[in-house]
C-alpha cells in the first residue's frame, strides 16, 4: 500500500498555517480535482486524498493528534473519518475490485466553520447571549435535499442499474479481469434526476443565512472557541454535519486592563495624599469600592482588590482587581501653591530612596508575578 503523502504538503500549506488558509487551499484543489470536472484517472484519488488531509487540518483536535503522532494519531481519535477508509482493506478492495462503496457513493461529513464574534469588554467578563448571523450549507429547503423537483421522483439510472458502477471484462496477458469505472452517465450517484429542483439545480443543498442563538460564558477572553456541534455545513449522503466555532475577540475598556482573569486599574493621586494617606473610591467591575491609601505611599504600589477581577469559566471564583497607585505631580502650580511647595521643600531636604527592600519597582514586579 502506497504511503500517505505528508497533509500539509497535500494541501500545499505551511504547518503553521490558520484555519482560513487551510479551507482556501481546500476549496482550490477540491474545485480542480473534483472528479465531475476532472476528467483525469489520477483525479479523483488526488481528490480522496485532499478531502482526507483537510478532515484532519481542518479539525483543531484532529490536526493536534496529526502533529504530535501524524498519520497514526488522527487515525487514533477514533471515528469522524467517515467517507474515508484509513488503510486497512478498503483501499485495496477500492483499488482492485471497486467496490460498491466508491468514494462518490458514501457518506460525506459537512465542513467545519468559523465564526468571528467581537464582544464588549464586559459581555466577556460577566457572559452573554449572542445571535449570530451563520453562512452556512443546508439541506434545499425548496425539495428537503432531494435534488428533485417536489411531487417528482428521481430514476434509478438504467446504465449502472443504480449501482453507480460499471463493469467492463478485458482479455490482458495475465488473462482477462474485471475493470470497475465510476458510472459515466450518474457519475456514481446511482440514480438520475429527471426533473432537477428549479432553486438548487439538483444540489439537494444550499447556502443560506441562518441566526443562531450562543450562550457566552462569563470570563470568555480574547481567542476563546466555543464549538457549536453540528452547527456547520450539513453532510452529504448522510455524513454528519461539521461544527461551528465561535472565536471570540474583546474590545478594550476605557480605564480597565485586563490580565487572564485579574483586572488593572491605574489610580492618579495627589502628592498630600500619598504622603498622607487618604481613603478613595475607586472602579471595579461591580459597582465602586473604597481603597485606603496608607500615609506614605510612593507611586507605583499597587492595591489589591481580592475577588474583584473576572470569573473563572470552569471554576467557580474570580481573578483580583489590582490598583496601580501613581503619584501626580502638578503641572501647572498657581502662585500661591508653588509658594507653599517652597516652604515645604525647604524642610524636605535632599530625596532619598524610600526606605524599603526592593523599591517601588520591585514591588510591582511581585504584584504581577513577572
Ligand atoms: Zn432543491
Ligand atoms: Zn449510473
Amino acid at each position: 500500500m502506497a504511503v500517505k503523502r505528508d497533509y500539509y504538503e497535500v494541501l500545499g500549506v505551511q504547518r503553521n498555517a490558520s484555519e482560513e488558509e487551510i479551507k482556501k487551499a481546500y476549496r482550490r484543489l477540491a474545485f480542480q480535482y473534483h472528479p465531475d470536472r476532472n476528467k483525469d484517472p489520477q483525479a479523483e484519488e488526488t481528490f480522496k486524498e485532499v478531502n482526507e488531509a483537510y478532515e484532519v487540518l481542518s479539525n483543531s483536535e484532529k490536526r493536534a493528534a496529526y502533529d504530535r503522532y501524524g498519520h497514526r494519531g488522527a487515525e487514533g481519535l477514533g471515528r469522524g473519518f467517515e467517507g474515508f477508509d484509513f488503510g486497512g482493506f478498503g483501499d485495496i478492495f477500492d483499488t482492485f475490485f471497486g467496490g460498491a462503496t466508491a468514494a462518490h457513493h458514501r457518506p460525506q461529513s459537512g465542513a467545519d466553520l468559523r465564526y468571528d464574534l467581537t464582544l464588549s469588554f464586559e459581555e466577556a467578563v460577566f457572559g452573554c447571549e449572542k445571535e449570530l448571523d451563520a453562512l452556512r450549507i443546508e439541506f434545499c429547503s425548496h425539495c428537503q435535499g432531494t435534488g428533485s423537483r417536489p411531487g417528482s421522483q428521481p430514476s434509478r439510472c438504467p446504465t449502472c442499474r443504480g449501482t453507480g458502477q460499471t463493469r467492463r471484462v478485458q482479455q490482458s496477458f495475465f488473462g482477462h479481469f474485471v475493470n470497475v469505472t465510476t458510472c459515466e452517465q450518474c457519475h456514481g450517484e446511482g440514480i438520475l434526476l429527471t426533473d432537477p429542483c428549479p432553486n438548487c439545480r439538483g444540489q439537494g443543498r444550499e447556502r443560506r443565512r441562518r441566526k443562531i442563538v450562543v450562550h457566552i460564558p462569563a470570563g470568555v477572553d480574547n481567542g476563546s472557541q466555543i464549538r457549536l456541534t453540528g452547527e456547520g455545513d450539513v453532510g452529504q449522503r448522510g455524513g454528519r454535519p461539521g461544527n461551528l466555532y465561535v472565536v471570540i475577540k474583546v474590545e478594550s475598556h476605557p480605564f480597565f486592563h485586563r490580565e487572564e482573569h485579574d483586572i488593572i486599574y491605574d489610580l492618579p493621586i495627589t502628592f498630600p495624599q500619598a504622603a498622607l494617606g487618604d481613603e478613595v473610591e475607586v472602579p471595579t467591575l461591580n459597582g465602586s469600592a473604597t481603597i485606603k491609601i496608607p500615609p506614605g505611599t510612593q507611586s507605583g504600589k499597587t492595591i489589591t482588590l481580592k475577588g474583584r477581577g473576572v470569573p473563572y469559566i470552569r471554576d467557580s471564583g474570580r481573578g483580583d482587581q489590582f490598583v496601580r497607585v501613581w503619584v501626580v505631580t502638578p503641572q501647572d502650580p498657581t502662585e500661591e501653591q508653588k509658594r507653599l511647595l517652597r516652604e515645604l521643600a525647604k524642610t524636605l531636604g535632599k530625596a532619598e530612596i524610600p526606605r524599603h527592600d526592593k523599591g517601588f519597582f520591585g514591588r510591582i514586579k511581585d504584584a504581577f508575578g513577572t
